[in-house]
């Protein structure tokens, strides 16, 4: 059995159903593999399959300039679930559900949970269906368990990279949070936007872990960046061009308080924010990301200046306390 359900059928009807003559089909990284079964699957229909071959981390990323660049009349949009309020072109969010066992590694979690008794849950859109049980198991150890609607994403529990909004809803009623999911990018959102110790259930390597560690030394490497910007006398404020990242207005904001501030400002567009793109202006000492809040914030150190958020560079102007930044304030929401 595969792993993740990609719906193959309710792609078939889609396309069937808009009798779409030429298909975009957007893939995460992990699932980029399955591009090409995909294809043909289409192909088969009588419609023309194009796999955007770009890198995609989040809805945000929705690739309808590409789409109408290439005249496609539907895009199939893998991993993630809606962002955008309206999208120009006909899209399909499959949202590649994992077909995995969750019991064995919450139930591994119990041993890093034993101090705590109120118990928040959170998890990706790839894990929601699993949030019933996960309670179920966790009721059963007596604890309590708190899952957070703040209405700001499809479902209750789920998170993003960026959006932590269903966390912060209970962050209060709990004293812990159990993430569901593999890896350590989200989980650690969790924990920062929370401010409570996070433990991950992994399912997928059936190991369960706490993010403490990297936390802290984001949040140290955070303090050290505000306090680099603020000697940089030339800022560089980056706009996102990604369909859900683009904050312009945000940015000529930052600008204006930049100049007010005495700094000298310039406004930057890019697609893909790298420490290579950010190399080529090297009399540029710091950056304001008004894009994905995420670049230039975990793996801080590839990065060769600081890169703030908009909220730490509120931090960096006085305008916001680092107490409030550090009680979950780290992402806008
Ligand atoms: S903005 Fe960044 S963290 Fe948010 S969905 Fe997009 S890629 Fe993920």
């Amino acid at each position: 059995m595969r792993i993740f359900d990609l719906e193959e059928e309710k792609l078939k009807r889609e396309i069937m159903k808009l009798e779409a003559k030429k298909v975009l089909l957007q893939l995460p990284e992990g699932l980029k593999p399955e591009a090409p079964r995909l294809a043909k699957l289409i192909q088969k229909l009588g419609a023309m399959p194009i796999i955007s071959a770009d890198p995609c981390y989040g809805a945000c990323d929705l690739a309808l300039q590409d789409a109408e660049a290439l005249g496609a009349d539907l895009i199939v949009h893998f991993g993630h679930t809606k962002m955008l309020k309206h999208e120009r072109i006909p899209t399909l969010y499959i949202e590649a559900r994992a077909n995995l066992n969750i019991e064995k590694p919450v139930k591994k979690a119990l041993a890093l949970l034993k101090d705590y008794k109120k118990i928040g849950l959170a998890t990706t859109v790839q894990h929601i269906h699993m949030l019933e049980n996960a309670k179920e198991l966790l009721l059963e150890a007596d604890k309590t368990v708190a899952v957070g609607d703040a209405g700001c994403l499809p479902y209750a529990g789920q998170v993003t990279g960026c959006n932590y909004s269903n966390v912060k809803a209970v962050k209060k009623e709990v004293e812990a949070f159990l993430f569901l999911g593999g890896g350590r990018f989200h989980a650690i959102g969790v924990e920062l936007a929370s401010g409570k110790p996070t433990v991950v259930a992994d399912p997928y390597e059936k190991r369960t872990f706490t993010v403490e560690k990297e936390t802290k030394r984001i949040i140290s490497q955070r303090w050290a960046a505000i306090e680099e910007a603020k000697e940089a006398k030339n800022i560089g404020i980056i706009i996102g061009l990604k369909t859900g990242q683009k904050r312009t207005e945000e940015a000529e904001k930052i600008r204006e308080k930049l100049v007010k501030a005495g700094k000298n400002a310039f406004l930057l567009a890019l697609r893909e924010i790298t420490p290579e793109t950010l190399m080529q202006f090297p009399t540029l000492e710091a950056y304001v990301n008004t894009a994905c809040p995420r670049v230039g914030f975990d793996e801080a150190s590839k990065f060769p200046k600081p890169v703030l958020t908009p909220e730490a560079f509120a931090v960096m102007l006085g305008e916001k306390s680092w107490e409030k930044l550090c009680s979950g304030g780290w992402f806008g929401n």
